[in-house]
Parts: C-alpha cells; sequence; structure tokens
C-alpha cells in the first residue's frame, strides 16, 4: 500500500517515513519546496521510487492536497507548526485547523482508495491549566488554551497558541469527520504524544534549527544551560520518538483503533530525571541540581497511556535508553 505523509521533512516525519518504508510501505511524502526533500530523498536513496516527494506550498490553500491524496491508501497528517516564534496566535491555529481541514476535504473528494486517516495531534490538545497535579487521559481536552487565546489575543503567549492550535486542529478533525462520515469509506485515528525526544534523522542546518523539543534536550541537559530550580521544578511527559512513530504505524494498521483518540507517552519527567538518566551512559553531563530527588517528586502532569498498551500493544522506551540514544547521536554529529 501507498501512505500519503505530511510535513515529511520534519522532526517525527521523518522517522514516520522510515518506519513505513521498512514495513514495505511505500510512501508519497509532502514538502513545502522540492529542496526540503532533498535530504530525505539520501537518506532513503536505497528505496528506490517507493519514496516520492510532491510540493504541497500551502497547506491552507481549499484543495492543496487533492493531487496528493489520490491512489493512496492512508494519510500520516503531521504537517503542523510547532515553534514559539510568532505575534499572533493565528499564526499557529490557522494552519493547524485549515490545514487539518483541507486534507480531510481532499481525501473525500479524490481519496477512492483511502482506508484510513491518522491525525497527529497532541496531549496539548488535552492537559489543561489544573491547579493540582492530575493524571490525564483521552476524555480530557485542552479548553483551557483555546479560552485564554480568545480572551487574550497574542497575549495568551506562543505557548497557549500553539496549545490552541492543537486543540482546535484535532476538534476541527473530529467535527468534520462526525460531519461526513456517511459520505467517507475510511475511518479516523488521532493520536497524541506529549513532548517527543530522541535522536535526529531529518535535517538540520546546525543546533539553532533545532526542532521545538529537542533545542530544550539540547540546552538544558547536554549544554547543562539551566539553574537548579528549573532543573527539579520544570517538566512534562514525553515520548520517544521511535516509539511515537511506531504508535502512528499502528494507529494506521489496527483495525481497533480506527474513531479512537489515543494518548502515546512514557510518563512524566523533570529536566533533572533527564540530567540524571544521561549521566549514567556520558560522564561528560553536568550532574546539575545534586539536592533534587526523583521519588520526592510530585510531577503536575501525568498521562495514562494505557489505551494504547491495550489498542495497539504499545511498549514504550526508559529515559535511560532514550537518553542514552540522544547522546549517541549528538555525538556523532559532533556537538
Ligand atoms: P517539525 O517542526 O520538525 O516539523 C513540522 C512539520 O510541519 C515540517 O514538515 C514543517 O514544514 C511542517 N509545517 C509547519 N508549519 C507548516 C505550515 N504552516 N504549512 C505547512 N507545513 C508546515 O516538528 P515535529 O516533527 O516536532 O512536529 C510534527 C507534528 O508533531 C506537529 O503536528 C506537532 O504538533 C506534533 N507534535 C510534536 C511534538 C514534539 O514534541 N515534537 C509533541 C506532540 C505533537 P517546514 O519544514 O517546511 O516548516
Amino acid at each position: 500500500g501507498k501512505v500519503l505523509v505530511t510535513g515529511a521533512n520534519g522532526y517525527i516525519a521523518t522517522w514516520l517515513v522510515k518506519d513505513l518504508l521498512e514495513q514495505g510501505f511505500s510512501v508519497r511524502g509532502t514538502v513545502r519546496s522540492l529542496a526540503k526533500g532533498d535530504h530525505l530523498k539520501k537518506i532513503f536513496a536505497s528505496y528506490g521510487d517507493k519514496l516520492e516527494l510532491v510540493v504541497v506550498e500551502d497547506i491552507t490553500k481549499d484543495g492543496a492536497f487533492d493531487e496528493a491524496v489520490k491512489d493512496v491508501d492512508a494519510i500520516q497528517h503531521t504537517a503542523s507548526p510547532f515553534h514559539f516564534a510568532i505575534k499572533d496566535p493565528q499564526e499557529l491555529i490557522l494552519p493547524a485547523v485549515a490545514g487539518t481541514e483541507s486534507i480531510l476535504r481532499s481525501a473525500l473528494k479524490y481519496g477512492t482508495n483511502i482506508k484510513r486517516v491518522v491525525i497527529l495531534s497532541s496531549t496539548a490538545a488535552i492537559q489543561d491549566a489544573r491547579p493540582d497535579p492530575a493524571v490525564y487521559t483521552e476524555k480530557d481536552w485542552n479548553e483551557s488554551a483555546i479560552t485564554e487565546v480568545e480572551t487574550k489575543g497574542a497575549e495568551a503567549g506562543p505557548i497557549n497558541a500553539y496549545m490552541a492550535s492543537k486543540t482546535l486542529a484535532e476538534k476541527a478533525a473530529w467535527k468534520w469527520y462526525e460531519q461526513n462520515k456517511a459520505q467517507v469509506k475510511w475511518d479516523m485515528t488521532v493520536l497524541n504524544p506529549p513532548f517527543v525526544f530522541g535522536p535526529i534523522l531529518h535535517e538540520i542546518k546546525d543546533v539553532a534549527h533545532l526542532n521545538t523539543s529537542m533545542v530544550l534536550f539540547y540546552t538544558f541537559v547536554l549544554k547543562g544551560d539551566a539553574d537548579a530550580e528549573t532543573l527539579a521544578t520544570q517538566g512534562q511527559c514525553w515520548a520517544d520518538v521511535r516509539d511515537v512513530t511506531k504508535g502512528l504505524v499502528l494507529g494506521l494498521l489496527k483495525e481497533q483503533a480506527g474513531g479512537e483518540r489515543i494518548i502515546l507517552g512514557s510518563g512524566p519527567y523533570m529536566w533533572q530525571d533527564w540530567v540524571n538518566a544521561a549521566r549514567k551512559s556520558s560522564s561528560s553531563i553536568s550532574a546539575g541540581n545534586t539536592a533534587y530527588k526523583a521519588a520526592d517528586t510530585i510531577y503536575p502532569i501525568d498521562i495514562n497511556p494505557a489505551k494504547s498498551v491495550e489498542l495497539l500493544g504499545m511498549k514504550y522506551r526508559t529515559m535511560d535508553e532514550t537518553a542514552r540514544d540522544i547522546l549517541e547521536d549528538f555525538a556523532k554529529k559532533g556537538w
């Protein structure tokens, strides 16, 4: 079968393309310019024409994906802005929402072979701003980020804007599916990973161009550029990029994943947990906050990945494994 991957040159998507090719799929990847596909062509050269790249310059345009969806058997929609360099929340929200609606409409019109559409959402669409520690499940929605953006506009800040973009895009997907399910022959699966870390396969000119999640790992863990307070109190939940792409492929293949929203993730972290894990495989990592005790730490945000284990059979990497592989990859890059 042939799978369409949008935003194929991204951090997560490059691993996804690798997984799909390794499992025998043909892949059609969309990129915003042909130059952005050169690196993919190079690293997957051995797959020859099993990897095809097409240019979709503006995903928000109606009909943008009309050609790209023709004769594919499934879609993995990953293209969406994840950065904080914005002045206005709409810079993230518009491409996230309009891009999602656009691909669904094209899939309805021209995706005659499509059996499943997988949407890469995020736990940003799940975890809200609760005052007390909480364990989040697929039943939760991040309404507070939407409210922040609606009431404060640009003052809501880029993190709220990003979280709102993911929440609104996922809501738009489910709403569109609900309204059109009588006409489409495919079903839809949404996967929601938290912060994604792991080795880097995609093209990056230099560390200044690291993607939003990995730049944090580089800065806080490899460079040790964070104060003791930050290391002990700042964190989120995480997943290894290779577990996320495994989940995306299983989300495509498993019958029972159809119509489901599924969290993918290993668990919570504070940055000092990553420092401690990294120090097990590299003595050059600085010790960070030596007073920190993981056992006494209360993680404000936790996730329950039970559904992914049950429906997809997911198993997740440990922090030690992921930290080791990241450091190995950084060393290879000469960082
Ligand atoms: P990257 O920034 O590496 O990749 C983003 C991809 O989306 C790139 O291909 C990029 O294209 C494309 N893209 C961004 N903005 C637009 C736009 N306006 N129009 C068209 N394409 C666009 O990020 P990730 O790999 O980390 O993110 C991929 C997906 O995973 C996103 O949907 C993100 O929300 C989600 N996600 C990421 C997490 C993480 O921690 N990394 C956690 C949870 C979810 P280009 O290179 O041309 O800019």
